[in-house]
C-alpha cells in the first residue's frame, strides 16, 4: 500500500513537471512566432523606404523608422524623401488607409526638402560632391557648386561636410514642375 501511494505521488509529480514544461515550450514558441512576424514586417517596411538614412522622419535611419511603424508608434507619412509613393506603399504593407490630415489629402502636396548652395561663400572645394550618395552636386574644383534638386534626396550629408557652412536645406514649394503627377488614385471624401 505504501509502495502504491509513493508510485502515485511519483506519477503526479511527473505529470506536473510535464505540464510545466509544456506551458514553457508553448510560451517560447508563441514568442518566437511573434518575433518572426514582427521582424518580417520591419523588413518589408524597411525595403519600401528609400534608404537615404537622412533622419528627416525624426528617427536615426530607415530601419528605426520601420520599427516604429511596425509598433504603431508613428504615422506612415514622415519620410520626406520617399514622398507620396512611399506613403502609399507603407500604408499598403500595414493594411491601413494612408493618413490624411484635417485638410484631407494634403500629404500628396508635401514639399520635398533638398539642399541649396549659397554661391558667394562657396570656395569650390568639392567636399560636398564627394559625400553626396546620389551625385546631385555639380561643379568644377575652385568653382561654385550647385545642387540638382531633381536628384537630391534630402539626406543632408553635404551640409555636415561643407567647411564654409554655405549649404542649406530648403523645402521646395510644390509647383507644376516638381508636383508628383504619378498619383495612383484620388479619393473623394464627403457627400453621398
Ligand atoms: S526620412 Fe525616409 S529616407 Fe530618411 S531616414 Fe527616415 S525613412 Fe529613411
Ligand atoms: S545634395 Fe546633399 S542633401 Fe542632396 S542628396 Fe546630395 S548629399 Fe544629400
Ligand atoms: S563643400 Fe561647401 S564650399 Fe566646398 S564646394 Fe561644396 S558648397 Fe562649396
Amino acid at each position: 500500500m505504501i509502495l502504491e501511494s509513493s508510485s502515485l505521488n511519483f506519477i503526479l509529480a511527473f505529470a506536473a513537471v510535464l505540464l510545466v514544461c509544456g506551458v514553457i515550450l508553448s510560451y517560447l514558441s508563441k514568442n518566437a512566432q511573434q518575433t518572426n512576424t514582427e521582424d518580417d514586417l520591419v523588413a518589408k517596411l524597411n525595403a519600401a523606404l528609400p534608404g537615404a538614412q537622412c533622419a528627416q522622419c525624426g528617427y536615426p535611419g530607415c530601419e528605426a523608422y520601420a520599427k516604429a511603424l511596425a509598433h504603431g508608434e508613428v504615422t506612415c507619412n514622415k519620410c520626406i524623401p520617399g514622398g507620396p509613393d512611399t506613403i502609399e506603399a507603407l500604408a499598403s504593407i500595414l493594411g491601413i488607409e494612408p493618413p490624411q490630415d484635417e485638410d484631407g489629402d494634403d500629404y500628396l502636396f508635401m514639399p520635398r526638402t533638398v539642399a541649396f548652395i549659397h554661391k558667394s561663400p562657396c570656395t569650390g572645394c568639392s567636399r560636398c560632391a564627394r559625400v553626396c550618395p546620389v551625385d546631385a552636386i555639380n561643379g568644377a574644383i575652385r568653382q561654385t557648386h550647385s545642387v540638382d534638386p531633381e536628384l537630391c534626396t534630402g539626406c543632408g550629408e553635404c551640409v555636415k561636410t561643407c567647411p564654409e557652412e554655405c549649404i542649406e536645406m530648403i523645402k521646395l514649394e510644390p509647383t507644376p514642375a516638381n508636383f508628383n503627377w504619378d498619383i495612383k488614385s484620388i479619393r473623394i471624401t464627403g457627400g453621398k
